[in-house]
């Protein structure tokens, strides 16, 4: 017998057809002698749909109150999943965050857990399957509270943890993992087994498979998860921690991002804090910059700078600048169409002249690198955007992945 925790999706449990699927699903493993809790998303669609309700009264809707409207999504599927089981002869029922409790800390709409009390689950999954919705929970003042969009895989993360489950089971509308986007290239491989810190890096990186988030929380109290399809047997990927896997390549997946964009500031001056005055008022506006370089000054008093940040934060950022008078410089130059493509995987660390043969590769397709960054298990580079797809289908091919 296994305690598992199993976590369906918006799309898993986008109709009455497919919460009936899930439904024998979790029959399936009930009847094979497991413990089951369950945690569901909203429907698909549905928590947009209650978003743009809310835009259609205030853009600006008041926080605590989208909150009560948007942990409904979550409620109505919780019910017609207990409904579908009870009327397929299970013992199910549903609870709501405020029932169980789920407790949460911080504003609305983006609250953590802190807390979730596991008696009623534990005693009721002795004999019947426990149904909680992903997503929200309560404050300490009794608010209805929501933790972030995509939530529903931080619920199960944190559910299998105080649980001390045995199983964390996403269920998806994809295999699993892939070792680059199947949409765009087809001869993507869906990937069995990966290390906690490749699945961030690719989740992060534009991988949407799981929230980044939930996967950390995994990584950081050990607790194993598989990604997996509703819809068909297929074994989905398993994650979990590095030495327990066998390296077998050098890269696990090719990830990219056409989100970015690229700022570079020139003739500034080369004196010691000009680079803390630039990133010092980007950083309180909560701008994320992600790579950044240095020209050599080749007089020794002007350089150039460049660095990326996130496309939806050019304007901003450009106003900021415009408006620092901490530094001076002579002007700057953007470049809005560029992405951001990254190689991935724990076995770099091991094998030499993987960025040589990235560098390469991306010269022999004769695309232009406009900055580069590397941590211990990736490599990124900025290229125009129009070069995406092709970078991504030779380096998957090259790292041996199709
Ligand atoms: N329903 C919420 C959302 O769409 C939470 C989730 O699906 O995980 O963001
Ligand atoms: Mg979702």
């Amino acid at each position: 017998m296994l305690k598992k925790v199993l976590k369906f999706g918006g799309t898993s449990v986008g109709s009455i057809d497919r919460i009936q699927h899930v439904a024998n699903i979790i029959k399936k493993e009930h009847d094979s002698g497991n413990q089951i809790i369950t945690i569901v998303s909203a429907m698909s669609g549905k928590t947009n749909e209650l978003v743009k309700l809310s835009q259609e009264i205030n853009k600006d809707f008041d926080k605590r109150e989208l909150d009560v409207l948007l942990s409904s999504g979550e409620q109505v599927t919780c019910a017609l999943l207990a409904g579908a089981l009870i009327s397929k002869n299970l013992k199910a029922r549903s609870w709501m965050n405020w029932q169980i409790p789920i407790l949460t800390e911080g504003e609305h709409s983006n609250s953590r857990i802190i807390n979730i009390n596991t008696t009623k689950i534990n005693n009721y999954i002795k004999n019947g399957v426990a149904i909680i919705p992903g997503f929200q929970g309560i404050s300490r003042d009794g608010d209805i509270t929501t933790i972030g969009r995509g939530g529903s895989d931080a619920t199960a993360v944190a559910l299998a943890k105080l649980l001390d489950a045995d199983r964390c089971e996403i269920y998806t509308d994809v295999d699993g993992v892939f070792s680059t986007d199947p949409n765009k290239i087809p001869v993507a491989k869906k990937i069995d087994k990966i290390s906690f810190d490749e699945m961030l890096e690719l989740s992060s990186l534009g991988a949407k498979v799981m929230q980044s988030s939930a996967v950390q929380t995994a990584m950081m109290y050990d607790i194993p998860l598989e990604v997996r399809s509703t819809f068909t047997d297929r074994k989905g990927t398993k994650i979990f921690h590095q030495e327990n896997l066998d390296y077998t390549k050098s890269v696990t997946g090719v990830a990219y991002s056409k989100d970015d964009a690229k700022i570079t500031l020139l003739g500034v001056e080369d004196k010691p804090g000009v680079a803390a005055n630039i990133f010092e008022p980007l950083h309180k506006a909560q701008i994320n910059v992600d790579m950044v370089i240095q020209n050599i000054s080749s007089d020794q008093k002007k350089t150039d700078i460049t660095f990326t940040i996130k496309r939806n934060d050019l304007l901003k950022t450009k106003e900021i600048l415009k408006n620092n008078k901490k530094i001076s410089y002579k002007g700057f130059t953007q470049n809005e169409k560029v992405a951001k493509v990254s190689i991935v995987g724990a076995g770099m660390v091991s094998t030499p002249g993987v960025t040589y043969k990235m560098f390469k590769a991306l010269a022999d397709e004769k695309i232009n690198i406009l900055a580069i960054s590397t941590s211990e298990i990736k490599l990124s580079v900025i290229i125009d955007e129009d070069n995406t797809l092709n970078a991504v289908k030779k380096l998957h091919t090259i790292f041996d992945l199709d």
